[in-house]
């Protein structure tokens, strides 16, 4: 078998932004968050029809926002997760040619075709945006937070724990009619997977090399759902679920890595899967899985993980070990103390 479907033009460089009003479509409409506009306005020009700035995901905002956006020939999407869905949004609904530009690691947004938004805080994946080309300038990506770039791992990290459950499914007949299991798919993740583990230096520092690596990393997984017939099993399990059931639980805004690699963690420990052994990756990449890091505490934690199994179920979301894993006290006293032997207690 060979990989069939497309991923999307990625290019590498320095001084890029400068470089877009040279050869985008003229106007350009420019989608990008307020905080990151002042750092950037200087480079675009008078062919700027616009900038639009992302203030929420909700669909019926979005939909209502699209009609009051000034005439343009391309859009531009400058920033993280938030800013490329959006650009996204626009350019598919506008049938506009689109270019990416993401400005940190955090996530995948760039590199896939549907775009998240909001329906009644319910995320749904929907719509086909497939950019020109995704630019990342080194130095660009380099000025982002250190921890912001290195949480990008996160939805890497998650192929660990996915593939397990994935295996686990079909193990016990539980998989989706739709979504057999595909050794071959398993293994083109566990590649991917590894070509980052080898890497956690080089992306902890944020190197040129730790860019490339995870973000090669995020333009596979940011296509493959699409690529392996809009099936996630390979790239998405219980370390997602448990992120969702914490979501769900506190209301909290999270840096997606964070509570995804926790996820990873602590699916691992429900495994039995190596859990030491990516414990010690996540912590040093530097990704800071302690619940205190995201504004959350280890109660908020211990609710979600007894909650997980109820929540995916009416959620429902496929089957992993969080359909047959029954957690007590002593599993959450376990993970804790496992974590804080790693990280050290929370000194606030
Ligand atoms: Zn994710």
């Amino acid at each position: 078998m060979e990989e069939t479907g497309n991923q999307f033009v990625t290019i590498y460089g320095r001084n890029l932004i400068p470089e877009l009003p040279i050869f985008v479509h003229r106007p350009y409409l420019i989608v990008t968050m307020a905080d990151l506009w002042g750092k950037f306005k200087q480079y675009f020009d008078k062919n700027l029809a616009g900038v639009y700035l992302v203030r929420s995901l909700e669909f019926d905002d979005l939909t209502k926002d699209l009609e009051n956006l000034p005439y343009s020939n391309c859009v531009i999407g400058l920033g993280g997760g938030q800013a490329l869905d959006v650009a996204k949004f626009i350019a598919w609904n506008k049938r506009l040619p689109l270019f990416q530009v993401p400005t940190s690691m955090t996530v995948n947004a760039a590199f896939g075709h549907r775009t998240a938004v909001r329906f009644e805080s319910k995320v749904r994946y929907i719509g086909w945006a497939v950019p020109e080309a995704v630019y990342i300038d080194f130095d660009v990506v380099q000025q982002a937070p250190k921890a912001l770039n290195r949480s990008g791992v996160g939805d890497i990290f998650c192929y660990h724990t996915a593939l397990f459950d994935w295996k686990l499914a079909h193990e016990r007949g539980k998989t989706e009619a739709k979504w057999p299991y595909d050794p071959w798919w398993a293994a083109q993740s566990e590649r991917v997977l590894n070509s980052v583990l080898e890497k956690v230096d080089e992306i902890h520092d944020v190197t040129e090399e730790g860019i490339r690596t995870l973000m090669n990393a995020h333009r596979w997984g940011g296509a493959t759902f699409h690529n392996a017939g809009w099936n996630p099993r390979h790239i998405e399990g219980v370390d997602h679920f448990v992120f969702y059931s914490l979501e769900y639980l506190t209301h909290k805004p999270f840096i997606h890595g964070q509570p995804v690699c926790l996820g990873v963690y602590v699916g691992s420990e429900m495994q039995g899967n190596r859990a030491e052994e990516i414990l010690n990756a996540i912590y040093r990449v530097g990704v800071d899985i302690r619940p205190e890091a995201m504004g959350v505490t280890w109660d908020d934690v211990g609710q979600a993980l007894k909650k997980l199994a109820w929540y995916v179920d009416q959620a429902g979301l496929w089957y992993t070990i969080a359909s047959e894993f029954i957690v007590t006290d002593q599993f959450i006293n376990l993970v804790r103390e496992r974590i804080e032997s790693v990280y050290g207690t929370w000194k606030g």
